[in-house]
């Protein structure tokens, strides 16, 4: 492979596409076949779902997924999926635990990290480890990043060129489709070993396994014991601080009909079900606050923007904080405002329902996902 290449030569280098229409959410997920994905999924072009930037922000719930899946398959058949969605909803636990601190060093401080900055040769692709490399060219492109992918590129930034995950973290947050802050924040911490017992770490010949590259030379051609110990590579030496700014539209000028009550949607509940019968005002809020704190690039808001307005009738897009909504449904005499419980709408008022569950018996903090999973299992059969 070389530069310009596709990692996805499941779809015979065509890059994978995110459609916005809700009939084609539900083809997707239709087609899935846990069976291959057990055999597949950890191989970047193996059966994955790419479900995820639907899951993410809500179109789709897990429970959802779960039904289709087991009208066609036995629970057997469709375990390992249903522990992956379960990895999704541990992360989400944790952070509706222990709110923000999921920004922090949850379990331990990582050890061995000499910066809070990324290296210079991440942001560009060009690590000289094509797997990555390519990886990161895809998700500039596409929005998307397979798991593993994922899991190199951190561990690369923060056990081998050795940055503090936080901000590396941001970054790949800014360019992902399906960015979420539980998922993410976690995920580069588990990678990092301040959400783990330890730092995750592959080598050359792993990589190259996974990702279908040919390549055997390079800085990570060592055993694991060299690897954890080595110091930073010649190319990964020159940090930067990339510019991460979300540049929202100007929004509406909110006309509301007087009595009815307002639906709230926001960047992680774009779920076309929702009171989907009911006569109601329906507005997306995007509140310049929180994309200071957590940015996204205008490939993933506008994507955001074409799902929300292809799948939910009348909405009309917000821009401003909770409160000054709160003052316009006053001003305009608007009803009840409503709103789905989320980690990042604890500060709204009015009347808050649940989210969906895959096992909605099962909640706060567990230590690991497998003492999580644990509990889980009692609840599945
Ligand atoms: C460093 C790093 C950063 C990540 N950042 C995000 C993020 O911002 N948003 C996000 O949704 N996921 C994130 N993940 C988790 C995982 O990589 C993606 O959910 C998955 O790759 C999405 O692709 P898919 O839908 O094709 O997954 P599939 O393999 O088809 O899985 C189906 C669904 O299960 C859930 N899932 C699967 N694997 C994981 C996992 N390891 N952790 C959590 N949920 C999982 C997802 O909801 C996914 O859509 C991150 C992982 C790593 C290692």
């Amino acid at each position: 492979m070389h530069h310009g290449d596709t990692l996805f030569p499941n779809n015979d280098g065509v890059d994978i596409q995110f459609p916005t229409s809700y009939q084609q959410i539900m083809e997707r997920i239709a087609r899935i076949d846990p069976i291959k994905y057990s055999k597949t999924r950890n191989f970047i072009n193996g059966a994955v779902t790419y479900l995820s930037p639907y899951i993410a922000r809500g179109v789709v719930s897990l429970p959802q997924i779960r039904e289709v899946v087991l009208k066609d398959y036995k629970f057997y058949q469709a375990e390992k999926l249903i522990q992956e969605l379960a990895w999704r909803e541990y992360f989400q636990r944790v952070w509706q635990s222990i709110g923000n601190r999921v920004l922090n060093d949850v379990k331990q401080q990582q050890q061995r990290y000499k910066h809070y900055k990324i290296p210079h040769a991440i942001v560009e692709a060009n690590t000289g480890i094509e797997g990555i490399d390519l990886g990161i060219q895809d998700l500039y492109r596409t929005g998307y990043m397979h798991n593993h992918v994922r899991m190199y590129t951190a561990m690369l930034t923060c056990n081998i060129a050795q940055s503090h995950w936080l901000l590396p973290a941001q970054w790949m947050y800014y360019h992902l489709l399906d960015g979420d802050i539980a998922s993410n924040m976690l995920s580069w911490q588990w990678v990092a070993g301040s959400f783990s017992s330890k730092k995750y770490f592959a080598n050359q010949e792993n990589i190259s396994k996974y990702t279908g590259s040919q390549q055997v030379k390079s800085y990570l051609n060592n055993s694991y014991e060299q690897l954890a110990e080595s110091d930073v590579p010649e190319v990964l030496h020159t940090t930067t601080i990339p510019v991460l700014q979300t540049h929202l539209p100007q929004g509406d000028t909110l006309s509301l009909q007087a009595q009815l009550p307002v639906a709230v949607y926001n960047t992680y509940n774009l779920d076309p079900l929702w009171h989907a019968n009911d006569t109601c005002n329906r507005v997306l809020l995007l509140e310049p606050q929180h994309f200071e704190q957590f940015a996204i690039s205008d490939k993933v808001l506008t994507w955001i923007l074409q799902l929300a307005q292809h799948n939910i009738q009348q909405l009309q897009i917000f821009v401003g904080s909770f409160q000054d909504l709160q003052q316009q449904v006053k001003v305009q005499q608007a009803g009840a405002i409503w709103y789905k419980e989320h980690p990042t709408t604890q500060h709204y008022q009015g009347v808050q329902e649940s989210r969906a569950w895959l096992f909605p018996e099962v909640q706060g903090y567990f230590n690991s996902f497998f003492s999580y999973w644990k509990k889980c299992e009692r609840y599945i059969r």
